[in-house]
C-alpha cells in the first residue's frame, strides 16, 4: 500500500488491451442522497459472462447496459436496506426496537455493524455510529440544530460501547434508550464495494463505481491511472488535487457537503462523538485504500479526530494513506504518500 500512488508515464499508453469490439461505458444516477457513477471497460472476452459468471450471448450494447443496471440496483437495494429515512429500512427497525429487545437483521447488515464498530474501537470512539442520537437532531437543509441542552440530555446516548452484537443470533441490541444509528459514514463504501465485486464477478477488470465522495477502482484507465480529484473545500466545481490511482478505493469527506452558517460558525455533518457538536479542526480528509467500506468509514474518523491524531492513527494502519485539507488549505499526507 505505501506504494500506493503509482505515477505510469506515458509509454505505457502502448500496452493498450488491442480488443475489437471494446469500448468504456459510463452511467451516471441519483442514489443515497447523492449522484452516483459506474464507468468500466467492456471487450469481447467479458462480453461472453453475465454477473453470476454463466454464459450469455446479447450483443455488447445490451450486455453493458445490463452490467449498468445491476450496479444501480444494488445501490438502491442497500438504500432500501440501510437508509434512515425509509420506514421500511433494515436500519429504521433497528432504532425502533433495539432499546427494548435484541433485533434479529441480516447477516449483511450484521457484518457491516460489526465493521464500524471495529473502526470504532481502533478509533477511541471517534468513528461511533450511535453519533445519530443527537445527529438526528440536526437538519442541515432547514437549517436547525439541537440545543446545548437538548446535546448535553442526548450526549449519553453516543456511545458505541452500548450496541451488542450477537454474532451466532445475529441480533442487535442498545444498553441504552435513546440510542440511534446511522450508516453514512460507512454504507456508500460499503455501496461502493459491492458493486465494484459484482463487475469484477463478470470478467470486468477495468472499472470506476461512485457513491458521492466514495469512489473504488478496478484497475486502471486504458494503460494510465485513474486520476481521481479531490474537490476544493471552499470553491465549487474546482479540484483541490487529482490523485492517480488503480486497483485502489479513495474516500473524502469535507465539511461543505451538508452544512449552514450561523453566525459565522459552520454546522455541518460530521460530528464529534465526545461533544455532539461538527467537528471544525480540518476542512477535508481522503483516505486511499484497498477495502472502500474501510476508506469511507476512516475519511470520517480522521475527520473527527484532526490532523496530528488523525495522521497518527493512519500512519499506525499500513493499509491507508490519508490526505487532509487544513484550515488554512495547507495539504498533509500521511507517510506512505510523502
Ligand atoms: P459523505 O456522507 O458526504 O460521503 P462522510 O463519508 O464523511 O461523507 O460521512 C459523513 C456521514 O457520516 C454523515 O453524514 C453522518 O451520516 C455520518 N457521521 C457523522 N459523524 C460521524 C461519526 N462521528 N461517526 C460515524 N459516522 C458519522
Ligand atoms: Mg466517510
Amino acid at each position: 500500500m505505501r506504494q500506493v500512488i503509482k505515477l505510469k508515464v506515458a509509454f505505457l499508453f502502448l500496452c493498450l488491451p488491442f480488443v475489437a469490439n471494446a469500448q468504456w461505458f459510463k452511467h451516471s444516477f441519483k442514489v443515497m442522497g447523492t449522484m452516483s457513477h459506474v464507468e468500466f471497460w467492456l471487450d469481447e472476452q467479458t462480453n461472453s459472462l453475465d454477473v453470476s459468471g454463466s454464459e450469455l450471448d446479447t450483443s455488447h450494447n445490451e450486455r453493458a447496459q445490463a452490467l449498468i443496471k445491476s450496479v444501480e440496483q444494488e445501490m438502491f437495494r442497500i438504500d432500501q436496506q440501510m437508509s434512515p429515512y425509509k420506514e421500511q429500512s433494515e436500519l429504521s427497525l433497528i432504532n425502533r426496537e433495539a432499546a427494548n429487545k435484541a433485533v434479529s437483521i441480516s447477516v449483511e447488515l450484521f457484518n457491516l455493524l460489526n465493521t464500524a464498530q471495529h473502526i470504532a474501537k481502533i478509533s477511541d470512539g471517534a468513528f461511533d455510529i450511535t453519533y445519530a442520537s443527537i445527529g438526528y437532531q440536526y437538519n442541515y437543509r432547514e437549517k436547525t440544530r439541537p440545543t446545548q441542552s437538548s446535546i448535553l440530555k442526548a450526549l449519553p446516548a453516543i456511545n458505541y460501547t452500548a450496541i451488542t452484537l450477537n454474532k451466532e443470533q445475529s441480533t442487535v441490541h442498545f444498553n441504552h434508550q435513546g440510542i440511534k444509528i446511522d450508516l453514512g459514514g460507512i454504507a456508500k463504501g460499503y455501496a461502493v464495494k459491492r458493486c465494484l465485486s459484482l463487475l469484477k464477478k463478470a470478467g470486468i477488470n477495468h472499472a470506476l463505481v461512485s457513491a458521492g465522495g466514495d469512489t473504488g477502482l478496478l484497475g486502471d484507465r486504458n494503460g494510465r491511472p485513474w486520476l481521481v480529484g479531490i474537490k476544493h473545500p471552499r470553491t465549487e466545481h474546482k479540484t483541490a488535487v487529482h490523485i492517480p490511482l488503480e486497483n485502489e478505493a479513495i474516500s473524502t469527506s469535507g465539511d461543505y457537503e451538508r452544512y449552514f452558517i450561523e453566525d459565522g460558525i459552520r454546522y455541518h455533518h460530521i460530528i464529534n462523538p465526545k461533544t455532539g457538536d461538527s467537528v471544525r479542526k480540518v476542512v477535508s480528509v481522503s483516505v486511499i485504500g484497498k477495502n472502500p467500506t474501510y476508506v469511507d468509514a476512516l475519511s470520517t474518523t480522521v475527520f473527527v479526530k484532526g490532523l496530528i491524531e488523525g495522521l497518527a492513527l493512519i500512519n499506525k494502519l499500513p493499509e491507508f494513506e490519508a490526505i487532509i485539507i487544513d484550515n488554512q488549505r495547507r495539504l498533509h499526507y500521511s507517510k506512505g504518500l510523502q
